[in-house]
């Protein structure tokens, strides 16, 4: 055993390594299960999720459990008499972990086919789950028009250098948002996006003003840097909300943790105008003045005397100064 994390909580190591596991014997096989030599590992910012003991959208990894991951590889064994298309030697995509040698069950594992422009490890990126989740963000979530503005954070990354293009592919105007000269020039360069953004740079705020207004959003970062985006949506905007890793690795409560629920919990961030709703303001109307003659509804205003007084109302709604409705009363009683 020996600590290949230092930590995570700069106290305690959270993982151990654990040298000669005994290899898995053909009699140990269930009929049902195969060992698969690991050839690659996913590494995604999901997994630090995984090691909070909180509420998501997938269970915990246990304590002691090998760390789960995707993975691809190939198969080592088979249980006797095996039933299916898999055969030994054949390339698999699965539920690996964080192990040499996986023990999986056979209904678990796809078989790949891999050629000389196919490696196996595009099926844990653009083939695979990162893949899935550019595309069902833009046409599930966004539901992506040609011609819109769509901004992509974590641009550079596995699932953001996706998004940006399938996007660009689409027809739309992609505004690519990473972290640094390189990954920028990787961007524009490598991947053609025309408007890519360092938010690291000096002038970044100023730069993603100059954009202007934004129709989509495939959001992987959080944070401050969404928080500046949803300042500059356009009528009916969509956010697609799919990752926050800014938040992920951070224990102080900074006021954004609960918003992370909406991913786990499938939620949508929309917006609305209550004068969307005006041709049936009557209907409202009626109904809470039934309430408050039945006294079902209670009503709490703060009364605030003078016109000079007004800036100190509304500067008092933010100091919280109010219960219930503030009111400036003008002239004498
Ligand atoms: P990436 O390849 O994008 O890797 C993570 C990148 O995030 C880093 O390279 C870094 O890029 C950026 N980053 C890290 N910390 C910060 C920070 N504090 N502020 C801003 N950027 C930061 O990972 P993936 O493509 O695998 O995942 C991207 C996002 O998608 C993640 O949030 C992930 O959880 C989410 N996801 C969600 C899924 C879903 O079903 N909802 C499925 C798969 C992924 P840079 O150098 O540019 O800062």
């Amino acid at each position: 055993k020996g600590s290949i994390n230092p930590s995570l909580d700069g106290k305690t190591g959270t993982f151990t390594l654990e040298h000669d596991v005994p290899m898995y014997r053909d009699e140990d096989l269930k009929d049902d299960e195969a060992i698969v030599q690991v050839d690659w590992i996913s590494v995604d910012p999901a997994m630090r999720g995984w090691l909070n003991p909180t509420r998501s959208y997938i269970a915990p990894v246990a304590i002691g459990a090998p760390m789960r991951a995707g993975g691809v590889g190939r198969i080592v064994r088979l249980p006797k008499g095996a039933k299916g298309d898999l055969r030994v030697g054949d390339w698999v995509v699965g539920t690996l972990n964080w192990t040499q040698y996986a023990k999986v069950p056979v209904k678990e594992l796809q078989k790949i086919q891999t050629d000389q422009t196919v490696s196996p490890t595009l099926y844990l990126g653009a083939l695979g789950m990162p893949g899935q989740t550019a595309y069902w963000g833009l046409h599930g979530v966004a539901k992506i028009k040609p011609g819109e503005t769509v901004v992509v954070t974590g641009a550079a990354g596995a699932v953001g250098s996706l998004a940006c293009q399938l996007a660009k592919i689409h027809g739309c105007r992609v505004v690519a948002i990473a972290g640094g000269a390189a990954k920028c020039a990787f961007l524009r360069e490598d991947l053609g996006i025309e408007t890519v953004l360092d938010y690291k740079s000096a002038t970044f705020k100023k730069d993603f003003r100059a954009v202007g207004y934004v129709d989509v959003v495939f959001e992987n970062v959080g944070g401050e840097i969404l928080d500046m985006i949803l300042g500059r949506l356009n009528k009916n905007a969509r956010v697609a909300l799919c990752g926050a890793i800014s938040a992920y690795n951070t224990s102080a409560p900074s006021g954004l943790q609960g918003y992370l629920n909406l991913i786990s919990q499938r939620a949508k961030i929309e917006g609305f105008v209550v004068f969307d709703y005006a041709d049936r303001y009557h209907i409202a109307a009626k109904e809470m003045a039934e309430h408050i003659r039945a006294g079902k509804l209670k009503v709490r205003e703060t009364h605030i005397h003078g016109l000079d007084e007004c800036v100190n109302a509304l500067v008092g709604l933010f100091e919280g100064k109010n219960t219930g409705k503030m009111l400036v009363k003008i002239g004498d009683d």
